[in-house]
Parts: structure tokens; sequence; C-alpha cells
């Protein structure tokens, strides 16, 4: 560097100059400059472009020109904030900021404060655009929360299914043991179904079964779980409930169940029901109980209630 002439690092200044506006008008991701109030000083194409200005319509306008109304207060004190602080140098927040058009779009902004010529702070933001992304995320999540609610719920009914149900219980059961506190449960099972199946087909049968659900759960309290273990079978946890309880709540459901009418052709379904109490900490045993006096019941004529206890 010892020979070399004023006028020559006056040009490679000036050429370092281009070329470093030259980078920042090619990059591909937006960048703007603002300055200690706010206003932008300087948008490259791709900032033009993304929001669909043209750059006179950006420069010398308050950055929140691209924010939505509601969060235009709150960036605005947010530039102030980082422009005046002494120790954050750097910020990358996402935010949604709304084109010209009106659209309403994702990006992720990251910001670095710069001193300007005139020795005050400028805040540049570079800006990448997430919003595909965003959605695909979105998408996803609702896809895996669709195969989440599959996976545990039945599709006809959309109560538990037999696996989350039976995990259901177990997690009771255990609880029941733990604090010594009661449990029953009731399975229960529509009478003659394949009756009403052979005289008014499948599709109607699916219908009794969707409809007779939705009457048990409103006829059943908040805090007891109906399940359907398969076919036109189904059980009913009801925690903190003693055998008695159990038996008053299902002789309620059998009741409303047997006065209902379900679909257009106003048919009527009876139910039988075995209700068991925790004995021991098995759901094994508390099922087997609880199937063995809804057997009884229907050995017994059907549409009634047996209580495994008093068998
Ligand atoms: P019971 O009083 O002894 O229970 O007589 P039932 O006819 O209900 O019993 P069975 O076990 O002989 O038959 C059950 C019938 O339930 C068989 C089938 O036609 C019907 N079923 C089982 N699952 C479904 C289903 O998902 N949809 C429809 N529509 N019918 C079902
Ligand atoms: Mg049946
Ligand atoms: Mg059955």
């Amino acid at each position: 560097m010892d020979n070399v002439l004023p006028k020559d690092i006056y040009q490679r200044f000036q050429r370092t100059q281009r070329n470093t506006e030259n980078v920042i008008k090619a990059a591909p991701l937006g960048i703007c400059i603002t300055n200690p109030q706010g206003y932008l000083e300087m948008v490259n194409p791709a900032y033009c472009d993304f929001y669909g200005y043209r750059e006179e319509e950006l420069l010398g306008q308050h950055f929140t020109i691209v924010v939505p109304e509601a969060h235009r207060a709150t960036l605005s004190d947010l530039h102030g904030l980082f422009i005046n602080g002494e120790e954050i140098q750097e910020l990358r927040q996402e935010w949604e900021v709304r084109c010209k058009n009106g659209e309403v779009r994702t990006i992720i902004a990251e910001a670095a404060r710069i001193e300007g010529d005139d020795g005050q702070p400028r805040k540049v933001t570079f800006i990448v655009d997430i919003t595909q992304r965003k959605q695909l995320e979105e998408r996803l999540k609702q896809a895996n929360d669709r195969l989440e609610h599959l996976a545990h719920h039945d599709e006809l009914t959309g109560i538990l299914n037999r696996r989350a149900g039976l995990q259901c219980l177990e997690q009771e059961l255990k609880r029941s043991s733990r604090y010594g506190s009661p449990l029953s449960v009731a399975m229960f099972d529509l009478d003659n179904f394949k009756a009403i199946n052979d005289t008014h087909g499948h599709g109607v049968g699916d219908q009794i079964l969707e409809e007779v659900t939705a009457t048990v759960n409103q006829t059943l309290r908040e805090t007891d779980i109906q399940i359907r273990l398969g076919g036109e079978e189904f059980l009913i946890i009801m925690p903190e409930v003693n055998a008695e309880d159990a038996q008053i709540a299902m002789e309620r459901v059998r009741r409303v169940v047997g006065q209902t009418s379900f679909t257009r052709q106003a048919l009527t379904v009876t139910l039988s029901a075995g209700v068991a109490s925790y004995v021991e900490a098995s759901t094994t045993r508390l099922l087997d109980h609880a199937d063995k006096a809804m057997y009884q019941a229907k050995q017994s004529g059907r549409d009634r209630v047996v209580v495994a206890s008093s068998m």
C-alpha cells in the first residue's frame, strides 16, 4: 500500500461502493434500511418485488406501510427500542406483513443496527418469505391432528375406539387404586341389531349407531367416557362412581335409548348392559365382570341392566 496514490484509493473506494450496491441490488432477499424514525431510506429490488411496490412508492414512507394495522404500534415501538438499544445488535423475528395488493404473507425479518454516514443509527432489515413453508407446516399439522384423532377415535361415531378406550380405562383404574376412589364400568350391546340391519339395511344400522352414541353421551355425565368396543358393543367408564350409582346411571341410559326414535324411519332399539365396579387393579377382570353381567342381561330377556356384584 506504500506507493498507492490518494487518487487510486478513491477509485478503489468508488469501485468497492459500486460493488456493494450491486450486491444489494442483486440479492435474492429483500433488504431495506430505515432511519431512526422508521422511515425507509433504501429498498432493494427484491424488497419491492416482494411487497409489490415500486421503489419510489416506498422511499420516504414509514416502514409500517407493509405491516397490518393491528401490529403497527407494536412494531413501531420495537423499531424505536432497537434503534436506541445498546445491547441487542441483531433481531430475528417472524412477522405477518401485507403486500400492496392486500395479500398477507409471513416473513422472517433479521435486523441489524448500523451507523449511517451522519453518525446516526440505522436499521437494516433482511426479509425472507416463509409463507409457503408456514402453509405447509399448517397443512402438515392439520394432517397430523387428523391422523392422531383417527388413531384414537372411531370413525363412525367419533367416540374413543377400543384401543384408546382400554388405555383410558387402564389409567382410570390406576388412579382409582392410588386414591382409593370408586370406579365403575358399564358394557352394553344393542339388542337384536342384526334384525335391524337385515330389515332396514346396513346404512340405517350405521345411522342408528351414530344417533344412539349421541343420545348416550347426552344422558351421561361430563366425566363419563363412552367407548365403541366394536360393532354395536360399547363401554362406559364412570370415574368416581360406585356400583349403585352406576346402575342408576345405566338404567337411565337404557330408558332414554329405549324411548328415543332413531333415524327418519323413527326406529326404536333397546340395549342390554352389565355394570361392574372396581375390585382390583386389573382391567381384564373388570371387563370380564361387566361382560358376564351383560351376558346375564341378554340371557334373562334383554333390555335390562345387570350389576356384576349382584350376580
Ligand atoms: P343380541 O341381542 O344378542 O346382541 O343380537 P344382535 O343381533 O344384536 O347380535 P349379534 O352379535 O348376533 O349381531 C350383531 C350385529 O350387529 C351384526 C351386525 O349386523 C351388526 N353390526 C355390527 N357392527 C355394525 C356396524 O358397524 N354397522 C352396522 N350397521 N351393523 C353392525
Ligand atoms: Mg347385539
Ligand atoms: Mg354384539
